[in-house]
């Protein structure tokens, strides 16, 4: 029994390595990284349920939850989780498979209202829905998803200090810190996003906002968060091509 045990292993590490993984070898990989993140930022007494910012982005998860799993074509059903971390740092981030975290100082520090959560809530969605990380990162995405596991279990351990982790970069720190996505995932996140909010009744023409503000916080903090692409003149740009289409959704969605 040991030795076959001991084969599973081997062929497993095997297919990391030649990148042959699956969504669904990906998403496995990733919940079990997630669950050791959520249980360090528990130990550190960060997880909160509770708090006004905490409730208003669970609610709002969850009424995009179903347009999200109905917008779901990889073939594997996910197992959708969000956790709300207390911290000051401004991030949000989903991994392969739907299990997402949004750190209270996002939205408490620049003011967000909830159709503003529900911009980068629905962006993180369609990240992990178009499965960016899969495409954008080496094959070998296995092997990849536990170097992440390092990286955000690093960056947790910052969690109470205010942009703790800026040199990390990984695949979580999608909308704070850096954008390891290229221009074009960027851009289909955020018009699959618009989509998934407008569905689930959140005004979309408050989505361009979310950027202005982070570009605000960025000059403030004198990071520069947006020097990568695509600039926030792009995206506005490219948000406003996709609004009139969106606000048809979003009026269907209201009636
Ligand atoms: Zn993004």
């Amino acid at each position: 029994m040991k030795l076959r045990q001991y084969f599973g292993v081997v062929a497993l590490s095997t297919v990391a390595l030649t990148g042959c993984t699956s969504t669904s070898q990906i998403n496995n990989e990733a919940a079990n990284s997630y669950v050791q993140v959520v249980e360090k930022v528990r130990s550190e007494g960060k997880i909160d349920t509770t708090s006004r910012t905490a409730k208003r982005i669970y609610r709002v998860f969850n009424k995009i939850l179903p347009y999200a799993k109905r917008a779901n074509h990889t073939g594997v059903p996910f197992q959708w989780q969000m956790t709300v971390a207390k911290s000051k740092e401004l991030n949000a981030w989903a991994m392969p498979g739907g299990k997402m975290m949004v750190y209270t100082g996002l939205v408490d520090k620049l003011g967000l209202s909830d159709a503003e959560i529900a911009t980068v809530i629905g962006h993180e969605m369609a990240h992990a829905l178009k499965e960016h990380s899969k495409s954008s990162r080496s094959l070998s995405i296995a092997t990849g998803v536990v170097a992440e596991l390092g990286k955000v279990a690093l960056s947790t351990q910052g969690i109470s200090t205010n942009f703790g982790g800026i040199d990390m970069v990984d695949f979580t720190r999608d909308l704070a810190l850096d954008k390891p996505f290229s221009r074009h995932h960027e851009a289909e996140a955020d018009e699959v996003g618009l989509m998934l909010m407008a569905q689930a009744g959140y005004n979309p023409s408050f989505a361009p906002n979310v950027w202005t503000k982070m570009t605000k916080v960025d000059g403030d903090v004198g990071i520069s968060i947006f020097s990568t692409h695509p600039s926030n003149a792009d995206r506005q740009a490219h948000l406003q091509r996709l609004l009139p289409n969106a606000m048809k959704i979003y009026k269907n969605a209201k009636k």
